[in-house]
């Protein structure tokens, strides 16, 4: 993957991409990608379900782009 996150505009840490989930008696309501900040709670998510139509590479290169846009 060549897609690159810039550090946190807020506190200038380090920032990662990973995939979240919750589920609800066994059943998933909501799942996406999420590029988030390790030193401080900032985060974008960019939700897959309960939506329909997006990828998951949609869903991660979304997150990308607002968070670096954010960052800018
Ligand atoms: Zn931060």
């Amino acid at each position: 993957m060549s897609e690159k996150l810039k550090p946190c505009p807020f506190c200038g840490g380090k920032a990662i991409l990973r995939e979240y989930q919750e589920e609800s008696d066994g059943m998933m309501v909501d799942r996406g990608k999420e590029a988030t900040c390790v030193s401080c709670p900032a985060s974008i998510a960019i939700r897959i379900v309960p939506y329909d139509g997006l990828s998951d590479a949609t869903a991660l290169s979304m997150a990308v782009t607002l968070w670096n846009r954010r960052a800018k």
